[in-house]
């Protein structure tokens, strides 16, 4: 409690309904752009990939996106969320914030998205409210980067910390889709209600969703307050070490789905 202070080939095929004007200028690029597959051995300089891959995963319609990023790995997923430009929240970013952690980790924490301290270094929970989340995981025995990965709904800052539209959450989905994918975390900790809302695709408040265990696409997945809200509310400290106690009680009881690292 005292702690807790891209690689199938695509073309582009019809014109983007969403963002049209971004998106007419992407697909002039695409047209200008050899056919080419951007990720394959023997494929073009870095930062011809680079505008490759913004062109391709940001001027697809949502469905073809979705499928291009979800072949991607690691590097691929990188580059192409530095180059996103599929929704609005790109222009006002100054720092893509992608996600941080073992690649490999068990543990999953998943929070709204950056803030200003977060847009300025390009790292999730970095400020004050990142300060109480590192206390938590020191609080359940975890360390940032050790067996833990943490990540945003979405990957750019909204203005003014605002909630993210759900259409930039839904834009930005693919890609924590894909990273959810190759952590294979084993359990999933859903840091306030944008996360859960998203991640569980159910509108509820927080309390009715403590205290359960929720899936996400087969992961084991628990719902506890963001540390943000927690900085306001002293008093849902003490909940937050209840769904935090209650999330290594789980952890337990979950099969592991990879070796332990020597
Ligand atoms: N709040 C979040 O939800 N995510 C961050 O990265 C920082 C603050």
């Amino acid at each position: 409690m005292k702690e807790l202070g891209l690689w199938p080939n695509w073309r582009l095929r019809e014109p983007v309904a969403a963002g049209a004007a971004v998106e007419a200028t992407l697909a002039a690029d695409a047209r200008a752009t050899p056919a080419i597959n951007p990720l394959a051995d023997g494929s073009p300089a870095p930062q011809a990939r680079a505008r490759t891959i913004k062109d391709a995963t940001s001027a697809l319609p949502l469905d073809a996106r979705a499928a291009a990023i979800a072949q991607m790995d690691w590097p691929q997923l990188k580059e192409s969320v530095a180059a996103c430009i599929a929704c609005p929240l790109h222009k006002g970013r100054n720092k893509t914030v992608f996600g941080v952690g073992d690649e490999h980790a068990e543990w999953l924490f998943v929070g709204e998205g950056p803030g200003a301290d977060e847009d300025a270094k390009g790292e999730p929970f970095v400020g004050q409210a990142g300060k109480l989340l590192d206390n938590m995981l020191v609080a359940i025995s975890l360390k940032r980067g050790r067996n833990v990965y943490i990540a945003n709904i979405v990957k750019c800052r909204p203005p003014g910390n605002r909630n993210p539209e759900p259409a930039e959450a839904g834009r930005c989905e693919p890609y924590l889709h894909r990273q959810i994918a190759l952590i294979k975390p084993r359990l999933i900790i859903a840091l306030g209600k944008v996360a859960a809302v998203n991640l569980l695709r159910r509108d509820a408040s927080i309390a009715s969703l403590r205290g359960k265990v929720h899936e996400y696409r087969n992961i084991s997945l628990i719902v506890t307050y963001h540390p943000a809200y927690l900085l306001r509310s002293l008093p849902d400290k003490a909940k937050a070490w209840e769904d935090l106690c209650f999330a290594v009680e789980t952890m337990k009881t979950l099969q592991s789905t990879k070796p332990i690292p020597i």
